[in-house]
């Protein structure tokens, strides 16, 4: 299957629908039937019949297959949030007593899923430093059921080589769940590297337009069977067929947008590699990187986010950086047009997210599809004033 049949074809049924090219939005969240022996006959198979929206839906399903074909996997469940695929595909292969463990500085929300929520349930967990596989390996005690990769993560970007821990997990009998939200399908592939259970935030890549929130999880038939009967339609986090529609509009554009941000990222990590005012530059595909191989190994391309540690005596220095710089925006959900700064020094003082540890130096960025010399230029004025 290539791309552009994936993207501008699978699942798409024009004939059913005026022949359309678009995908129409079914906003019901209902379908009737002719016959009480044919609603009892489609409520056999609820996961792939139109019965209720909380369960499938027309305009959803077509993004379930898009994503499950990207992923090379058979299904796929499409959530609210990235946050409800990561709490649905974790929650679902655990049980009171189970230990899991996850490479340290994961996604915000899924810490504290797995340090706040799931001890409540009696789930615990060890984070380790996925640099080295055998982390993982020595963190792995008799309840251990599950290994948990987010490769590169969305802070300091460092690497899990994915093969090496899926083949821990395969030696073990474990189960493993991988957040692609940074690289998406496009840039890395995780089940080819041996993972079971992928998840998204397709908030970010996969939307492209910083206009709707959604999740996914991509696994075989019988992991999502698992747990549409369980996590999906008992929590109830489900998109709504006009979010899963936007996404669907985002993955038409996704191989262009990918493509610039491999273009455009590394000019501008090199113009502030360069920069004097820079300690460090946060981005696996850097030739100076510990992990640059292992990134050219797993990754196809470069992704749009990096951090960099400023030069900086103060906080009050860092944020005059950032709310110096024109061109990039003040904001969190990476992924869509506009280039992003988002420091860490907003969260000194925040009493929700205290961290003793706070690194205040460093400022996350995302590149998006503005003109590399603009975005450069910008960066060279604010540092210059600040
Ligand atoms: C944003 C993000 C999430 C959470 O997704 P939402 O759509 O915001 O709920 C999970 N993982 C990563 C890596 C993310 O960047």
């Amino acid at each position: 299957m290539d791309l552009s049949y994936i993207l501008n074809d699978l699942g798409e049924d024009r004939e059913a629908y005026f022949n359309a090219v678009t995908p129409p939005i079914i906003q019901s969240t209902n379908f009737a039937f002719r016959s009480v022996g044919q609603m009892r006959k489609e409520l056999e198979n609820e996961s792939d019949a139109y019965f209720y929206t909380r369960g499938n839906n027309p305009t959803v399903e077509i993004l379930r297959k898009k994503m499950a074909a990207l992923e090379g996997t058979e299904d796929a469940l499409i959530f609210a949030s990235g946050g409800a695929a990561v709490t649905a595909a974790v929650m679902g292969n655990l049980n009171a007593g189970d230990h899991l463990v996850c490479v340290q500085k994961p996604y915000g929300w899924t810490a504290k899923l797995l340090q706040k929520l799931l001890p409540r349930f009696g789930v615990t967990a060890t984070f380790v430093d996925g640099t080295d596989a055998a982390g993982y390996e020595k963190a792995i005690q008799p309840n251990t059921k599950l290994l948990y990769l987010e490769s590169p993560n969305s802070l300091t970007f460092s690497l899990q080589d994915v093969e090496a821990v899926t083949a821990i997990a395969r030696k073990h009998g474990l189960l493993t769940v991988m957040d692609n939200s940074y690289c998406t399908p496009l840039n890395q592939q995780p089940v080819a590297m041996g993972v079971d259970l992928v998840v998204h935030s397709a908030t970010k890549y996969l939307c492209g337009h910083s206009d709707a929130l959604a999740g996914v999880v991509c696994g075989t038939r019988a992991m999502m069977a698992k747990l549409f009967d369980a996590e999906f339609m008992t929590l109830g986090g489900v998109i709504s067929p006009f979010n899963a529609w936007l996404i669907l509009r985002g993955l038409r554009t996704l191989h262009l947008r990918m493509e610039r941000s491999a273009q455009s990222t590394p000019k501008v990590v090199e113009f502030l590699q360069n920069h004097p005012r820079v300690a460090k530059v946060y981005y696996p595909f850097l030739p100076s990187h510990p992990q640059y191989a292992l990134a050219q190994k797993q990754m196809k391309r470069p992704g749009g986010m990096f951090s960099v540690e400023l030069k900086a005596d103060s906080i009050a220095e860092v944020e005059r950086f950032c709310d110096n710089l024109k061109r990039f925006v003040l904001a969190t959900s990476w992924g869509g047009y506009e280039s992003l700064v988002y420091p860490m020094a907003v969260l000194a003082g925040a009493s929700n997210y205290a961290n003793p540890n706070l690194n205040w130096r460093l400022i996350r960025f995302y590149v998006g599809l503005e003109e590399p010399e603009v975005l450069i230029s910008d960066l060279e004025q604010a540092l210059g004033e600040s």
